[in-house]
Parts: C-alpha cells; structure tokens; sequence
C-alpha cells in the first residue's frame, strides 16, 4: 500500500518513480485485507487507544487521511462503503483489488519480483515473516502463523538501520487476529478470525484465565496476551448467552478446533457449552522504523507503511491509514515537496 501510493504521488508530482516488488504480484496485505481505510472520529479517543504512540505522527495521520482518502477516490479507487460500521471511527472501505489496479497504474513502473539495494523509500511492510526478528523483539511463547503476504521479512527494518535509522517504540508490539489452532489459507484471513474474546471466557493451557480487564474493541490486546501464552495458544469457552449472537456461533461453527467441554485439558466452568483453541495470526508489527514527521529515517533515506513504528503503538489504528498518509508524505519529502 505505502510503497504504492508513494509512487502514485511521485509520479503525479513529476517525478518518474519504480517500484521494487519483491512478491509475485502488487499489493501486498493490502490486497488481502478488508481494505478499511479509517481514523479515530476524535483526535482525544485516538491517543486514548493508542496512548504510547508518537504524538506527532498521529497527529499527522490523523489530519491528512481525509485528504489521503478523497486523493485515492479522485485516482478512480472503487469506495464499497462510505462508512467504517463502527461509530467511533470514520473512513471508507476501498474494494482492495480495483484499489491495487487503480494505484499500479497511477504509480506506473512496478517491478514485479524485483528488489533494490539503494531505495529511496522503504516500505516492505513489517517484519511479521522474519521469524527471528519476531523471536528477538516479540517474543511469542512459540511460532506464530503469518496472516499477511509472505514477503514482509523486515527487509526495511534491516536496511533502515544499516543506513543509520533508530528503531521506534513498541517493538514488541503486533496486530494480530485470534485464529483457530490449525492452517489457514489467505481466502480465510477474514472469515475465520475468533473476533468474539470479549464475549467468551478465556483460558490458557494450564486452565489459568489470564487475561484482565475488559478485552478492547478491536481484541488486538488478547490477541498479544495469547502470544504470550504456554505455546501461545488460548481456549475460548463459550456459554449459551454468548452462542445467541449468530455471528459468534458462525465463527464457531467454521472453526476446525472446535472442542467438548468434557475433551479440555482442565475442568471448564459450568455452563460451558463449547470451546475453541486459538492462536494469534500474525498481520503486521506495530513497532519499527523512527521516522519524523518528513517521513525520514536518516539522511536520503524514508519509509512509510509497517516499516514504520510507533504510531498505534499501545493499542491499534488502521494499518492503511497510516501508509497512504505517509506514502504521500515520504514521496514529498523525497522529492523536497514538504
Ligand atoms: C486479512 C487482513 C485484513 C486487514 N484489514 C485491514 C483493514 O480493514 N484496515 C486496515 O487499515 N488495515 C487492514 N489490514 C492491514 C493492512 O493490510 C496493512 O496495515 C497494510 O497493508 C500495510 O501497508 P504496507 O504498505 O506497509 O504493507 P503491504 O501492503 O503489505 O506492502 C508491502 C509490500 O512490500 C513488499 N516487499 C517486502 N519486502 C520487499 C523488498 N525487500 N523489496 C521489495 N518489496 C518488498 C511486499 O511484497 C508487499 O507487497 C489487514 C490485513 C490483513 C492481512
């Protein structure tokens, strides 16, 4: 998405940009993803949820998505909807595939297969499908599977620092979705995620309930407790009051861990009617490169996208927002616009 967008407005402020991609196709996660591009409505509930986050760059997202989001639709972007479906947050949902056509044309030169050495702009998207970068800064109590194109491997991470960069706040940090205990396809990333913690008793191997407090809207914080977990893996209990919600018992019923009370590692409380054991699915980290509000990360050098940290850090905001935002501002800086 970032290294996209960042091109897209290279290109339209006369700049003749290419784009390195390592995958056999354009988008990456982006291409995958329910492809809701959104913002906190208000600024003071943003820095609520993502309290540890650089102020600045919030700031910055926060003030120039509109604009990000209005520059996408005047490209020709395809809006599914014109609202998020959650009453705290405003944005709009972007048909991921004519969103992915739309910026590989506007951007222009995109080398599939293909990286560089000497980038201007890094925007490789994370480091979740690098197992020993997640080991060393995340530190899952086992492997986690990968809910997220297979090419983000921390190459910008590696060379941001190689060339100078400082590492941001939260890297142990990741934004993740329960997924039941077994393989998964890309096609299932959405319709199999255990999105119901906050409605469900949660237990870990030893049969400890582990985690405390309220579960957060988005769950991203069960979803870290979990990884955190003996083999990183949690049971979700559910009673009949929770199964009344059609789309729990949906997500229920598709999920192949499904489990008796009576077959449990440890006595299960009463009323438990069923369980399912879960494992994070790793879609992308949170911490990563420090950036200013320039989007630079050492001299000539910029990044945008999950590259990037500290900007949900201690909570969750939209992964899109932040790489179409900062796309636009790395290419502007790059290009000594800002
Ligand atoms: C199932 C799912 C649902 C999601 N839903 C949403 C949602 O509704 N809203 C939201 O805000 N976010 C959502 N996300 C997260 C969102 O997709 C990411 O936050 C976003 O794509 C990050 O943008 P990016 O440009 O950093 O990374 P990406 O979009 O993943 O792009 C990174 C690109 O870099 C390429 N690359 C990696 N290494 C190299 C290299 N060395 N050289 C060249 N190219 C390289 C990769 O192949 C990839 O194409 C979802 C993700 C998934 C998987």
């Amino acid at each position: 998405m970032a290294g996209l967008c960042a091109a897209a407005h290279a290109r339209a402020l006369g700049a003749t940009p290419a784009v390195y991609e390592k995958g056999t196709r354009a988008g990456g996660s982006m291409l995958l993803s329910s492809c809701v591009i959104w913002r906190f409505r208000d600024w003071d509930d943003f820095r609520r949820e993502c309290p540890t986050g650089d102020e600045r760059l919030q700031r910055t997202v926060w003030e120039r998505l509109d604009d990000g989001i209005s520059w996408l639709e005047s490209l020709g972007a395809t809006v599914v909807a014109h609202e998020t479906g959650n009453p705290r947050t405003v944005g709009k949902r972007f048909d991921p595939r004519g969103l992915t056509e739309t910026l590989v044309q506007a951007a222009g030169d995109v080398r599939l297969g293909a990286t560089t050495e000497d980038p201007v702009i890094l925007a490789t998207g994370g480091f979740q499908g690098d197992r020993e970068l997640v080991d060393e800064h995340i530190r899952p109590d086992a492997e986690l599977r990968l809910r997220a194109n297979p090419w983000s491997a921390g190459d910008g991470l590696r060379l941001g620092v190689a060339r100078g960069g400082e590492l941001s706040a939260g890297l142990d940090e990741f934004y993740g979705r329960n997924m039941p205990d077994d393989d998964f396809t890309e096609e299932q990333f959405v319709p199999l995620a255990q999105l119901y913690g906050r409605v469900a008793r949660v237990f870990n191997e030893r049969g400890e309930e582990f985690f405390e407090g309220e579960v957060s809207w988005s769950e991203n914080d069960l979803v870290q407790a979990t990884a955190r977990q003996p083999g990183a893996r949690a049971w979700y209990l559910l009673d009949d009051e929770a199964l009344k919600d059609p789309d729990v018992a949906q997500r229920v019923a598709r999920a192949s861990t499904r489990t008796e009370p009576a077959e449990l590692p440890f006595t299960p409380p009463n009323g438990t009617r069923v369980a399912v054991r879960v494992k994070p699915g790793i879609t992308h980290t949170i911490g990563g490169l420090r950036i200013d509000e320039r989007g630079r990360v050492a001299e000539g050098l910029y990044a945008a996208g999950a590259d990037v940290g500290g900007i949900s850090t201690g909570g969750y905001a939209s992964g899109l927002a932040a790489a179409l935002v900062f796309g636009r501002i790395a290419a502007e800086s790059a290009l000594d616009r800002l």
